[in-house]
């Protein structure tokens, strides 16, 4: 079985500001973080680190921030697809914060939209029947689209997160097996647990399964969360990791299993920088109820 996640690789860098800067004014800060994220780049990492077979299919480009990237990501067992960078910038955010937790954050998607639907086909050929494919909210909703039928036609297993969320997003999914998403999201697409199991996180609160008439909810592992940015990532991507190295879908002991990986990511600052390491990863997926 091979997970293939189709989404977005950027370089996320965080600004410490007094005030957030109003419409003219150029005002000074100090760069306090340079990390590497997107919410594919994300999952797929942390799924490769929990021993599965992973490609990321993302595009980076062909300018110093793609370097860095692929510089940063070489000790990851994941395989990237494509192999070469594309001819455009490297997707950025530009993270404003100030000491009052307040933030503004500006964010490129250039290099996701130049990854055509048949750039990702490309990588998705060699895709059996029970392999994986995983997408998040990057791509127009005819690219999502076009990917799950795909996968639908080839027997994947289709797992979606649609963030950030796209109201013709709901039209999806008949396409999709599992669907995980905040409560803004399952308020504004409302997923059918009839037809799709759905996974509904809460942030401190928890999350909830629902599968058919099945409603199971666990609640979050306490936590000092220092920067809870990659929580709802490492939540998705341990959950499916423990649910698709048991042989099945996401039940209660995945959702622990995530909830304790959320609770890890949250107790230190950035993203990739922040992710819990493979050997805990091992250890975690061991542990019971
Ligand atoms: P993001 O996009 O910010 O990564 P999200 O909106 O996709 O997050 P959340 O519902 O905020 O996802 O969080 C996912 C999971 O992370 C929660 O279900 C919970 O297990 C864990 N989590 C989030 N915030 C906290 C917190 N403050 N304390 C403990 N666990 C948390």
């Amino acid at each position: 079985m091979h997970i293939y996640v189709a989404g977005n690789i950027t370089v996320d860098e965080t600004w410490q500001c007094e005030t957030l800067p109003i419409k003219g004014e150029s005002l000074l800060g100090k760069k306090i973080l340079q990390d590497i994220g997107g919410k594919g780049a994300n999952q797929a990492i942390i799924l490769s680190r929990c021993g599965l077979p992973v490609t990321l299919i993302a595009g980076r480009g062909d300018d110093h921030y793609g370097q860095w990237i692929k510089e940063n990501l070489r000790n990851e067992t994941l395989a990237f697809y494509p192999p070469t960078p594309l001819a455009t910038h490297t997707d950025t955010s530009i993270i404003l914060t100030t000491a009052d937790g307040d933030n503004a954050i500006v964010t490129g998607s250039e290099a996701a939209e130049r990854l055509t639907t048949e750039i990702i086909l490309q990588a998705l050929g060699q895709a059996q029947p029970g392999d994986v494919l995983l997408q998040q909210g990057n791509f127009s909703v005819a690219k999502t689209r076009a990917l799950f039928a795909f996968a639908r036609q080839r027997k994947m297993l289709t797992v979606f997160n649609p963030s950030p969320v796209q109201a013709g997003f709901a039209a999806l999914w008949p396409l999709v097996d599992i669907a995980v998403l905040n409560e803004h999201e399952a308020r504004l697409l409302a997923p059918d647990p009839a037809t799709t199991q759905v996974v509904i996180t809460q942030g401190p609160q928890g999350a909830v399964l629902y599968h058919q008439q099945q409603r199971t909810h666990v609640p979050a592992c306490p936590a000092a969360a220092v920067d809870t940015t990659g929580a709802g990532d490492t939540f998705l991507a341990v959950m499916l990791a423990s649910a698709l190295l048991r042989g099945g879908l996401p039940d209660k002991l995945a959702l622990l299993h995530a909830s304790r990986a959320a609770a890890l990511t949250i107790g230190r600052r950035g993203t990739y920088r922040a992710f819990p390491n493979g050997a805990t990863l091992a250890a975690l997926l061991h542990s019971g109820q």
